[in-house]
């Protein structure tokens, strides 16, 4: 049988930085490795799209303009329609400023409101210090509680927004190294049904190939039915990288 799934791609133009785009080709190479085949749709402000047909999303960063010129293009003509899919097990990675957009609202260190989509129970406040630095999570990459299994994330984050979390969202993980949503309560990124925020840049998914693939199994299941797998490729050199890195930056902590 040979899969296809549709990737949406928000705002590439207006948000993407610290080669966060990297992560939508990791996806698309990941999948065509597999003989998968994955269609990549760029959303840019007017676009519409119906988010019922897509099996993955992608959002990555942005500066405080860049989120400013999507904000309310964001939330106007996508808001509901991608909520009710993420409801749905929509599969969606978001980072940085993508994240803080799917929360209620991100209060910018100059005092601007930009809305958010308020489908992540989380906010977001500008502080004047930026929280720079690379950053490990202890990930665990689904909303079971207890966690079925821990995974360990590791990346680099640059925002001024400090991330808060309500009760309806679980933490994604633990921060091991770094600063994580807010720099204060040690929660690093937000997992809600299959969708997962956070603020790795890196890009994130080409470091921890154990995550593209967790989004990939999701939306290849959501779409074929549950018995579908992932073959599996050989991730050995980006695995040894991987824990070389964890290991060295968890040394030096
Ligand atoms: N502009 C946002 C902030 O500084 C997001 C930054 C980012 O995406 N790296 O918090």
């Amino acid at each position: 049988m040979s899969y296809q799934l549709t990737l949406a791609h928000l705002y590439p133009e207006q948000m993407n930085i610290y080669g966060d785009r990297g992560n939508v080709i990791t996806l698309q190479q990941r999948c065509a490795w597999r003989g998968i085949e994955l269609h990549v749709t760029p959303l840019g402000v007017g676009d519409a799209i119906d988010w019922m047909a897509c099996d993955l999303a992608f959002f990555g960063g942005g500066q405080d303009s860049g989120q400013a010129l999507i904000a309310e293009d964001f939330l106007r003509r996508q808001g509901e329609s991608l909520a009710r899919a993420i409801e749905d097990g929509l599969a969606l990675l978001a980072i940085c400023g993508g994240y803080q957009l799917l929360g209620h609202y991100f209060l910018t260190h100059t005092g601007e409101k930009l809305p958010g989509v308020g489908v992540f129970d989380i906010h977001t406040v500008g502080g004047k210090k930026r929280l720079i630095g690379n950053i490990v999570v202890e990930a665990n990459l689904t909303e079971a509680e207890p966690p079925v299994s821990k995974t360990r994330l590791v990346g680099f984050e640059n925002h001024s927004g400090r991330t808060y979390h309500g009760p309806r969202v679980r933490p994604l993980g633990r921060v091991l190294l770094g600063h994580g949503d807010n720099g204060e309560d040690g929660c690093g990124g937000t997992v809600f049904r299959n969708s997962i925020g956070c603020y790795l840049h890196g890009s994130l998914l080409p470091k921890n190939p154990q995550l593209a693939d967790h989004l990939l199994l999701l939306a290849l299941r959501r779409r074929y039915g549950s018995s579908v797998t992932l073959p599996p490729l050989d991730d050995t050199l980006e695995l040894q990288a991987q824990h070389a890195m964890v290991t060295r930056l968890l040394r030096h902590a």
